[in-house]
């Protein structure tokens, strides 16, 4: 495709021929992977490292993505942030060095594993044996590396993905053991039993973050059931079947139910039916216990059916120490059970004002069964089914992931079965309520009480809190709001799972109930004997070791894997086993990026070992992400194909405006981004294109040396007002850099290239040409600045254009340094910045804007030259006088006080302005020589015809008025299309002008 690039936006032509050029479009594939392969075998990225000073160093930590899927629009955003920010302070010559991560364990591999080899539970994957499992996950996590390194090497992103920490290697997992011991030395470690949320599936507890990830709004069934009390008569002083009604939205726990909590201070009624009541299985005399606030909600009375009150406004405390008959069977013998208790979190904005109690399984029923000193019952095992001691719904899962209600529901279902058929059911709703769910294979999680490890981070809270303050974020609202808010609330961290393939928890334990915790392989092989080369499970469980006469075996959980990536910046450098000096130069480190939904997690937990074991953040500055969405708005899916390829858009426009794109949108903002691929365009044609194309038009014209620019020369006064907002565009850009602020920095880049080309360029054109040899010097010499700058300034944000304009120019300019990411960052030249400048000019545009919307108002085209335009008290320089003149096709510009009112007028605010638009026939001629010219030169460009082809002109015509003009205007006419001779003679196209024809052939010679 091919584009005339310069021409003005409003076809305004003081035509010169020269400047009928038309570019190729800037190929920008092409480009980029040329630029590729010259950093590949230059070396640049490397020595964009080794040459700055160690002394100085810029530390960067990278958050390690998972290589089992493929990079998407995510990582895309993430690596372009990763790589802006580092280049930029390499330019600022700080050191800065960038090794790429890899996330290898936990749940992600191990279900992709599972889905493999068709394991359906834990227990399967045991029989088959934990080493040939572990195995697999090692050998399958890194399948996608090789199109990671393809998109991100084709982003143009720098980085060491050679020498990649993985956290599956021993060196890391050392490390990782190391700070675990770091916290276990200082107490902050220990073990507990407690209520936590587990996955049935992947039988294992989570943490509170991983919890927060997976909640969704689900359908359930809530069910009233009557619980039958067994001494009424002898704490009531009742006669008769009295029942006390509780409610639950879990059926399923109801089976370990072993008590119920009242509030010991909320008001209760004793109520009895004047009448059998079927739905709600009731007999005429039959008395039922309810909270007062509740009574309105729970009981639906038909005609009739009412009920006498036996007991009003009862405290609960009153009712405490019922006792009632077990719903089901099988754990009947409970001591200290089936009683009622009191809690003080019941309420009765739902429900009954009564809790039913299954301390295994919830956090409130689990310290209520400690504090009741009731042995815990669990009735459902870890792997989510009815233990065979539940005899009529043994094995079958409580909660089965499935889309289908039913199933998903089938054991809720079930045991309201049993509770209807054994008259203690009362009632039943259906309810939509917000659920936990696995963020890795969506089963609903289980609240279940069992044994975890944590992490203290109560304990160091404040701490925390403190230390948080320090730290700079960009967007500046997730400091108090998205992380602060999470860290205020931040519990213990549950960091143990009963899984596989996960660094090891290095905890060994007696038969007595004596632990050591292990910090080194040295350590463990000092202690056990033995060679270890490996620190995963299958490896490890087989270790043991005898010490003071007791054999030590290891507690078998492995570690939550965000212990993994919380310990990146230790076990990175495999501190403090080596690189102890660097490490501790470059802790904490300047800058990391993720996206939001990291705040929970990688930001956090960072924090939280950064306090925990050196008193400091781990980070000082960081750039939060938001989600990139499709650009219908919904998210990225690859069944909907609702997005482009990232690399197919990268191939068409190239990875600079990709970058651009991303960059300069609210993205940076911890924004949403709706995706469109038309927006990468725009930023291909606005900037890069745009750019590239000034670029073009430079370089025709700097055939020769082009001077470097010499300060306190007298300089046009465009040339003074781009090299002032040059200035101006450093000062921003580099401020914006300094803080983080990637959208502000990125911005006025594109600003500023379309001032260039729009106006600087477009202006400038004549100046070109060489009438006034010093001045065409100038120009070249403020442009070769304005590129040389531009490259630089550019070079963090897209670094390929960057890099091709600075290798051309480095040629032109006899530069040294090779690459624009050797060199340094451009300062501010105080002595070009200008305001004065640049508020004239801006008060220029403003006249010519009016200027033209007269002419539109007259309906004169901008072709057509006018005579004179007016303008009232603005005191305006010449040589912007002239420039005014230029782009309104007049003749003159003249400054008054006042006038006659006989033109054509406009006023806006203090300006006002008035243009001559009488067309006389004279300038009518002249209208004509520049449509003329103009149709000729489209028809040089149609016939492929260069800057240095000159033509001959012949033409025919019937029409004596446009011969007149060719004839009287020859001169001018042979200058502006590059003809040699204009003759009469045979004319092959045709022309109109005004209606009026003309047939010209175009001979080049
Ligand atoms: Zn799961």
């Amino acid at each position: 495709m091919e584009v005339r690039w310069y021409l003005p936006q409003r076809d305004l032509t003081v035509a010169i021929v020269v400047f009928l050029f038309y570019f190729h479009m800037y190929d920008a594939n092409k480009r980029e992977l040329e630029a590729l392969k010259f950093w590949e075998s230059d070396k640049t990225f490397e020595r964009s490292v080794s040459s700055r000073p160690e002394n100085n160093p810029y530390v960067f930590y990278d958050g390690p993505p998972f290589a089992t899927g493929l990079p998407h629009y995510g990582h895309i955003v993430a690596s372009v942030m990763k790589d802006v920010v580092p280049r930029y302070w390499t330019m600022q010559g700080k050191r800065v060095e960038r090794v790429w991560g890899w996330d290898c364990h936990g749940l992600p591999i191990e279900n992709i594993v599972e889905k493999e080899m068709g394991t359906k539970s834990k227990k399967e994957i045991e029989e088959m044996g934990v080493d040939v499992f572990n195995e697999k996950c090692r050998s399958k996590v890194l399948s996608y590396v090789s199109d990671w390194q393809k998109t991100i090497h084709r982003l143009g992103r720098w980085v060491d993905m050679e020498h990649a920490y993985r956290t599956m290697d021993n060196d890391y997992m050392e490390s990782v053991w190391w700070v675990f011991k770091q916290l276990w030395e200082k107490d902050l470690v220990y073990q507990d039993y407690r209520s936590m949320h587990i996955c049935p599936r992947c039988e294992t507890t989570l943490s509170q973050q991983e919890v927060s990830e997976g909640y969704k709004d689900v359908k359930d069934i809530s069910v009233y059931v009557k619980f039958k009390v067994t001494n009424a008569k002898e704490k009531l002083g009742i006669d008769g079947d009295v029942f006390i009604l509780a409610w639950t939205t879990t059926p399923w726990t109801l089976p370990g139910n072993v008590a119920l909590a009242v509030g010991g201070e909320i008001p209760y009624s004793v109520l009895q039916v004047n009448q059998d009541i079927e739905r709600y299985s009731l007999k005429k005399g039959n008395i039922i216990i309810l909270a007062d606030g509740a009574i309105n909600q729970v009981l639906k009375l038909n005609e009739g059916e009412s009920f006498k009150p036996i007991k009003i406004q009862e405290l609960g405390s009153t009712f405490v120490n019922l006792k009632y008959e077990p719903l089901f069977p099988y754990y009947k013998d409970t001591p200290n059970a089936f009683r009622v208790v009191a809690g003080d979190f019941v309420t009765t904005t739902d429900g009954t004002g009564v809790v039913h109690i299954a301390p295994a399984f919830g956090d409130d029923d689990f310290k209520v069964g400690k504090r009741e000193n009731i042995p815990l019952v669990h009735h459902v095992g870890m792997d989510g089914k009815f233990k065979p001691d539940v005899t009529d719904f043994a094995g079958q899962e409580v909660k089965p992931r499935s889309d289908d209600d039913k199933v998903r529901l089938s054991s809720d279902i079930a045991v309201l079965k049993y509770l209807q058929e054994h008259n203690l059911f009362f009632a039943k709703q259906n309810l939509v309520h917000s659920y936990p769910h696995c963020w890795r294979c969506d089963t609903p999680l289980l609240n279940y009480a069992t044994s975890s490890w944590f992490v203290n981070v109560t304990k160091i809270k404040d701490q925390a809190l403190e230390e948080a303050k320090k730290i700079n974020w960009s967007p500046e609202h997730i400091k108090e709001g998205r992380f602060g808010k999470w860290l205020e609330g931040a519990r213990d961290w549950s960091i143990s799972r009963q899984r596989f393939w996960a660094t090891t928890m290095p905890v060994w334990q007696s038969t007595d109930g004596d632990f050591i915790c292990v910090g080194s392989v040295k350590e463990l092989e000092e202690l056990s004997g033995q060679k270890v080369e490996d620190l995963h499970k299958h490896v490890l469980d087989k270790v043991t070791f005898e010490k003071n006469g007791k054999t030590y075996t290891r507690v078998p959980d492995v570690l939550d894997t965000w212990f993994d990536s919380g310990s990146m910046p230790y076990a990175q450098v495999h501190y403090p086993f080596e690189n102890k000096e660097k490490f501790e130069a470059g802790f904490p480190a300047e800058f990391i990026a993720e996206g939001q939904d990291q705040t929970r997690a990688w930001f956090y937990y960072l924090h939280v070992l950064g306090t925990a074991l050196k008193g400091t953040p781990a980070f000082k500055n960081v750039i939060v992400n938001g989600i990139v969405l499709a650009e219908d708005g919904k998210k990225m899916s690859k069944k909907l194909k609702n997005y482009p390829d990232p690399m197919g858009v990268i191939e068409k426009y190239g990875a600079d405006a990709v970058r651009y794109y991303l960059v300069s949108s609210p993205v940076m903002h911890a924004e949403n981004l709706n995706f469109a691929e038309a927006g990468v365009r725009e930023v291909y044609s606005k900037l890069i294109n745009t750019l590239w194309n000034c670029f073009e038009f430079y370089k025709m014209f700097a055939d020769e040396y082009v001077l470097p620019l010499k300060k306190g020369k007298k300089l046009h006064v465009l040339d003074t007002w781009i090299l002032s907002k040059l200035q101006f565009l450093v000062k921003e850009v580099t401020e914006n850099m300094e803080a983080y602020k990637l959208t502000e920095a990125s911005r006025p880049i594109m600003e500023f290239v379309t001032e260039l080309s729009q106006w600087y360029v477009r202006r400038s054109r004549d100046r070109f040409k060489g009438d006034d040899l010093e001045d065409k010097k100038n120009a070249l010499s403020t442009l070769q600045e304005v590129f040389l700058t531009l490259s630089k300034l550019m070079a963090p944000f897209t670094p390929f254009i960057a890099e091709e304009l600075w290798s051309e120019l480095k040629g032109m300019n006899n530069e040294v340094i090779e690459s624009v990411h050797l060199g340094t960052w451009p300062t501010v030249e105080a002595e070009y910045m200008n305001e004065k400048v640049l508020q004239e000019m801006e008060t220029v545009r403003k006249l010519v804007e009016m200027g033209l919307s007269l002419r539109s108002e007259a309906k004169v085209k901008v072709r057509q030259p006018l005579a004179q335009f007016r303008l009232f008290q603005t005191n305006l320089s010449l040589e912007l006088k002239n420039i005014l003149a230029e782009e309104l096709n007049v003749k003159e510009v003249v400054e008054v006080t006042s006038d006659k009112g006989e033109w054509l007028e406009k006023t806006e605010g203090e300006v006002r302005v008035a243009l001559n638009v009488e067309v006389t026939e004279e300038l009518k001629k002249e209208g004509y020589v520049r449509e003329l010219v103009r149709a000729i030169n489209q028809i040089r460009k149609e016939q492929n015809l260069t800057v240095s082809d000159m033509v001959r002109l012949e033409y025919e015509t019937n029409e004596n008025l446009l011969a007149e003009v060719l004839e009287a205007y020859k001169n001018e006419i042979q200058q502006d299309v590059l003809a040699e001779s204009i003759k009469i003679g045979n004319g092959i196209q045709e022309v109109e002008i005004d209606g009026m024809k003309l047939k010209v052939t175009l001979i080049k010679v």
